[in-house]
């Protein structure tokens, strides 16, 4: 679990239930990404209602972010520092981080462009790792 968002789990937990405690600790636990429903059947002492309002906390406190798998299920993963985007392998569904200046200017230009005040906004991009891009002859 990437250092920052450790740090921040911490710092939230403090503050929280038992039973969000436990849906943290699961959180920790948790290797690569997965769905809130997922979570939600690996902790059948906790009601559904507090697994999605805990994801919901941690997710505002940058503990945790939500990715749009290629197909339409969404899915929590720690989450890096900063605002950033996705890079998500429809092969194997590795998920790498991306930031990028550019795309941000993009997003404020054509805010500005027609006077709208942006609150937000999400991109994934959908593609094929190193991995799963190399060509079945060339298999490691
Ligand atoms: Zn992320
Ligand atoms: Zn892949
Ligand atoms: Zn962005």
């Amino acid at each position: 679990m990437p250092q920052l968002a450790a740090a921040r789990l911490a710092a939230r937990v403090g503050r929280m239930t038992a039973s969000r405690r436990a849906v943290a600790a699961a959180v920790a636990r948790q290797r690569g990404h997965f769905t809130a429903e997922a979570l939600a059947a690996a902790l059948p002492n906790v009601g559904r209602a507090t697994v999605y309002r805990t994801l919901k906390i941690l997710t505002e406190a940058g503990v945790l972010c939500r990715v749009l798998m290629d197909d339409g299920s969404l899915h929590y993963r720690l989450s890096g520092p900063g605002h950033h985007h996705h890079l998500v392998c429809v092969g194997c569904g590795a998920i790498q981080d991306f930031a990028d200046s550019v795309v941000e200017r993009v997003v404020s230009q054509l805010a500005r462009a027609g006077s709208f005040t942006v609150e937000g906004h999400w991109l994934e991009v959908y593609g094929r790792c190193a991995g799963c891009s190399t060509a079945p002859s060339a298999a490691r």
